[in-house]
């Protein structure tokens, strides 16, 4: 049956905290369709990311994508969490629609988050779909009837500036459907930066105008010591822009964390979504040194191997309400089956 959009029923799902930021990698085994390309430094850094996470780095060598997603719900189930958003990796893409998959380092295809979406209730699928595709508007309709509840793009890496007016259809039609975006905002370290620019919150203005709920991932927050921070200029938009908000995804890592008083206080308390980025590293250290813990939060979950616990129990100690973990329920775009 095909899924229909599920508005009759807000206290029907679960109302558990929600991890709204949390990546699916694979490496293609098994035939999920994934691709990862790891050069360089990038190949011990991702081992170092799955030890962090549990696993032992030769996982890459043998049946890593069932591996990891074995892993990822073994942590959901042992954790406060009632679900996580999985995300899809779209290929970067010029402007005329050209694929240009040697700028990518990882691909995650939208049937397998939605696949595995199908077979696990921890699973929320967030599709990506770069909208200068010239399949874009077809492959939206497709993701929709499967059952996507959120859409998921990197501009400055996958080189989208949201605000080309050839994009317009592309969002009203999300807008109409109620899929929320979810786009990286600020610099980003992990993955090839393919048009630097595109960091910059401002470039959400044309999907925000379309009437699409965004969540600017990391609030626009600087990510390398060297980086421009536009936090300041998320939360002048989100002033402006009743349908933007921010998640506090990676806000354990040293840079990113320290926007988070800010993030506690008036409006924008409001507007904050709980992610942790998986598999990017949690630790609690900068929050302590910042004064935005207290010792005894630090040292009892800095020590929890679960990943995704130990960054909601820190999100936690930090002060966020619970309101900050729950509140995506009503962002989602609901399906039913
Ligand atoms: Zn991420």
């Amino acid at each position: 049956m095909t899924p229909q959009p599920d508005e009759a029923a807000p206290g029907s799902a679960s109302t558990k905290p929600l991890d709204g930021h949390v990546h699916v990698i694979g490496t293609g085994a098994g035939g999920t369709g994934c691709w990862l390309r790891l050069r360089g430094w990038r190949r011990p850094f991702a081992r170092l990311l799955l030890r962090h996470m549990g696993l032992p780095g030769s996982a890459l060598q043998h049946d890593f994508d069932r591996i990891y997603i074995e892993r990822l719900l073994t942590m959901i189930r042992s954790s406060s969490l009632g679900a996580v958003v999985i995300l899809a990796q779209e290929q970067p893409y010029d402007e005329r629609g050209v694929p240009h998959e040697e700028k990518g380092a990882f691909y995650v295809p939208n049937d397998y988050v939605l696949s595995l979406a199908h077979r696990h209730a921890e699973f929320i699928p967030a599709v990506s779909i770069h909208p200068a595709r010239r399949d874009a508007l077809e492959e939206l309709e497709r993701c929709l009837a499967a059952g996507a509840a959120m859409m998921k793009i990197l501009p400055n890496c996958q080189n989208i500036d949201c605000n080309a007016p050839a994009f317009e259809p592309f969002w009203e039609r999300m807008a109409e459907a109620k899929l929320p975006l979810l786009a990286h905002t600020g610099g980003e370290h992990t993955l090839p930066v393919v048009r630097p620019e595109l960091a910059h919150p401002r470039i959400l203005t044309l999907p925000l105008e379309c009437g699409v709920t965004v969540i600017a991932a990391h609030c626009g927050t600087q990510s390398g010591l060297f980086d421009p921070d536009y936090f300041e200029q998320f939360v002048e938009m989100a002033r402006h822009y009743p349908n933007l908000y921010g998640d506090n995804s990676a806000f354990n890592v040293p840079i990113r964390g320290r926007c988070v008083p800010e993030c506690l206080r008036g409006f924008l308390a409001g507007r904050i979504i709980h992610g942790s980025d998986l598999p990017v590293p949690v630790h609690g250290h900068f929050a302590w040194l910042n004064g935005t813990i207290d010792w005894a939060s630090f040292r009892r979950w800095e020590k929890d191997p679960n990943v995704l616990e130990r960054d909601f129990q820190l999100k936690r100690a930090m002060g966020f309400g619970p309101e900050t973990f729950t509140r995506l329920h009503g962002l989602l775009r609901r399906v039913k089956t």
